[in-house]
């Protein structure tokens, strides 16, 4: 028999999406907005808590948008942002006519390095006599920054804080869910993530009167007159009924989803602890507590005998397993070579040996032992 193909991540159905769906069809909310939106919100309030509010939007990318339109950065400004992430992190600094500033990352956590956010800061602030508009954290494959620290800096500076928990949902930091410790938060229902909406975002705000707002700018500044008045320049950013309908049903399986990344986690690092050059990527300590949307390994090949991450990879691809390489800094990026970028040469060295392995739902035990195997006999061969 032909074995399968293993994915990175794949979306994984609860079978009660439909039902939700079934309902907006029957009465005829099939629109953005309605009560799934209405209630997936509510899902995603209760799961965040802090008395956060949620605002369900087309996509992560248009949460980290409206979270720096409703903090007015605008043309000329500088927002700090991470620089190991993906290119969504920090396009919509761009869309404003900012500019972004590329921070680096710490060893532990692969997340921003809270000195070097201090040391951009003060710098920033020495060359253009302003301090940034916002700080963007992130959240690399669920792992929480050391984002105690980042707050305390960005406090004293009187910065915002937009933590880009797109890959984050779920995790908790000291018990905290991740995205609730900022100004802002993002969730991200992209097809590959945690949960899925078919593609979908939220952003996490701090209040009613911040939502409100929120929902105004997402729904074409249209203020609240029979006729359409636009006193502001708006966006089409609102999650439909039926896509939050998805994401009603996929909340009955939260749990579960989180149960198993987090398993996965336990199975590849017991079986490939004993291999010489080769580091799951796994919690610093035990105020951490990744989601490990994506499970990951350092592969040093000055410990492997020579094999690096790409001998890996295409050892997976020929047994039909799907491995990927971390996220290619920013501040390497050739689309964001004229930014400025404060680097310690971490996030180089970790795209330079980092790959990320299948994670979530469809990979089974048996897959993971697979894998693990293949990565064995890579190694050990040499
Ligand atoms: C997925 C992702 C986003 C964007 O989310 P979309 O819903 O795809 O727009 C933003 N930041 C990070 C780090 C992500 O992984």
């Amino acid at each position: 028999m032909e074995q399968k193909r293993v994915w990175l991540c794949l979306a994984h159905m609860s079978g009660n999406e439909m039902k939700f769906i079934q309902e907006a069809f029957d009465t005829n909310w099939v629109v953005p907005l309605g009560p799934n939106v209405n209630g997936f919100e509510a899902d995603l309030e209760a799961m965040v808590g802090h008395g956060k509010r949620v605002v369900a939007l087309s996509s992560g990318t248009a949460a980290i948008h409206l979270a720096l339109v409703h903090l007015g950065v605008k043309a000329g400004d500088e927002v700090i942002c991470q620089s190991m992430t993906f290119s969504a992190s920090a396009n919509p600094i761009v869309y404003q006519g900012a500019t972004p500033v590329f921070v680096d990352s710490e060893r532990d956590t692969w997340n921003m390095d809270p000195n070097l956010l201090e040391e951009a800061i003060r710098d920033r602030i020495a060359r253009t006599g302003r301090k940034p508009a916002a700080i963007i954290p992130v959240y690399l494959y669920g792992m929480p920054a050391y984002i105690d620290d980042i707050m305390d800096i960005a406090r004293r500076y009187e910065i915002p804080v937009v933590e880009d928990s797109a890959e984050g949902f779920g995790s908790c930091y000291r018990g905290q869910v991740v995205g609730t410790f900022g100004d802002y938060g993002i969730m991200s229902f992209n097809g590959n993530k945690m949960i899925t909406t078919s593609g979908g975002g939220a952003l996490i705000c701090a209040s009613d009167e911040v939502k409100r707002r929120v929902m105004f700018y997402a729904t074409q500044s249209r203020e609240p007159v029979p006729y359409y008045l636009h006193k502001e320049i708006g966006y089409n950013y609102r999650m439909s009924n039926i896509c939050a309908g998805i994401g009603r049903g996929q909340m009955t399986i939260l749990d579960e989803h989180l149960a198993w990344h987090r398993h996965l986690c336990d199975v590849y690092e017991r079986g490939l602890q004993g291999l010489d050059g080769i580091t799951v990527h796994v919690n610093p300590d035990d105020r951490f507590d990744s989601n490990y949307w994506l499970n990951t390994i350092l592969v040093d090949p000055e410990r492997t005998g020579g094999v690096d991450y790409e001998q890996l990879r295409v050892a997976l691809d020929a047994a039909g397993i799907e491995s990927r390489p971390l996220w290619k800094p920013m501040h390497t990026q050739p689309v964001f070579s004229g930014a400025p970028a404060y680097v310690n040469g971490v996030s180089e060295h970790l795209f330079a040996q980092g790959l990320c392995l299948p994670s979530g739902p469809y990979v089974t035990d048996e897959d993971a032992q697979r894998i693990i195997d293949i990565i064995a006999a890579a190694v050990r061969g040499k």
